[in-house]
């Protein structure tokens, strides 16, 4: 492979406990690019149609992009693509953080999760190597436990943990995928399929960086970025995360009110961005090498700021959408849904 990419899928045949390393021809990368393109791809191929999304059947796909581990803004982003116990369709799933980028300093360009494990597992990857561990003594935990357990077995604070919580152990359909203990793959149940490999969680370390093919260009442009942000549109986004846009999606009459039989909150401003940057916002937090900053990061009596800030949608659908304005509240529901690994939205 050229550029950006290693050039290496990992497979792991959970059932057999056996890792094979896929080599694609650059062919297959341009066509299909990277990420959901890839999920689907693998989905499609090696999944039966009338599969159960909770069976070893389903496949399970955790793709990176083309420019992921880049440094410039927006670009770690990972995709986590199967069938969906939700909906029964493709669930594809995206989440941020430092995961994605550390999935390709590790040496791959995308994981496929065939099978089911005898017992519970992880998957550890570090420059190019990866291994299958025992996660007995990780089933059952919360993901802020899981997180300082693997760091410490591997001797490692950097390690980056991609993990299915303990509602994806019960196979709840809107289980999240969670790294960092505070971002999130969610939406489409990708918890819940993770858990019925018996696969705990993926974590992954390494120094391997892609190849750029223009690298001066590339540095130029993040620095362009970086110095044009603030009189960019999106830079409120930065100053007050994605909770920025409640107050117009308000204006708008398109704010989730009282289970959707409004769109107009008469106490939007209590759970507006700028009031929890006048509040409860700790500091503000990113994805590797993003210069928007648009992570929240809060602290309360009840809140820990370990697990993050609520975004938009979880600002509309805990607090408007069910006619509660108390952020305090809203932020701890957000807390409750990172540490068990339950989608804020559904
Ligand atoms: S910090 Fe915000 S804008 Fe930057 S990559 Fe992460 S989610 Fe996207």
């Amino acid at each position: 492979m050229s550029y950006a990419y290693h050039g290496k899928i990992l497979h792991a045949h959970l059932s057999e406990m056996r890792l094979e390393i896929e080599k694609p021809p650059e062919s297959f990368y341009r066509k299909y690019m990277g990420g959901s393109a890839f999920g689907a791809y693998y989905l499609l191929k090696h999944t039966p149609a009338e599969s159960d999304a909770l069976s070893p059947e389903n496949t399970l796909t955790l793709a990176v992009g083309v420019i992921t581990g880049a440094p410039i803004s927006g670009q770690s982003r990972l995709s986590a693509v199967a069938k969906s116990p939700l909906t029964g369709a493709i669930g594809d799933s995206q989440s941020g953080g430092f995961f994605p980028a550390e999935l390709k300093f590790a040496g791959f360009d995308a994981i496929v999760l065939h099978g089911k494990a005898e017992k519970p597992s992880y998957l550890w990857i570090k420059d190019g190597k990866a291994e299958l561990r025992s996660a007995e003594h990780l089933w059952g935990k919360k993901t802020d436990e899981v997180e300082d357990i693997i760091k410490a077995e591997l001797d490692d604070a950097k390690i980056q943990i991609l993990q299915t919580g303990i509602a994806g152990e019960n196979g709840v359909h809107f289980s999240a995928l969670i790294s960092m203990a505070n971002r999130a793959n969610g939406r489409a149940g990708m918890g819940a399929v993770m858990a019925s490999k018996n696969l705990k969680a993926v974590a992954v370390r390494g120094k391997m960086r892609p190849q750029l093919a223009d690298k001066k260009g590339l540095l130029a442009h993040a620095k362009w970025g970086a110095k044009n942000f603030p009189d960019s549109d999106i830079y409120g986004m930065g100053t007050h995360g994605t909770a920025e846009v409640l107050g117009p999606q308000n204006e708008g009459g398109g704010l989730p009110t009282y289970n959707w039989s409004s769109g107009v909150f008469e106490s939007w401003v209590a759970i507006s961005g700028e009031k929890m940057t006048e509040t409860i916002l700790k500091e503000r937090d990113t994805c590797y090498a993003c210069t928007v900053r648009c992570k929240r990061v809060v602290e309360t009596e009840k809140v820990s700021p370990r697990f993050g800030g609520p975004e938009y949608e979880t600002l509309s659908t805990f607090g408007s959408y069910c006619g509660i304005d108390d952020l305090e509240a809203i932020a701890y529901a957000n807390q409750l849904c990172n540490l068990y690994g339950m989608d804020t939205i559904s």
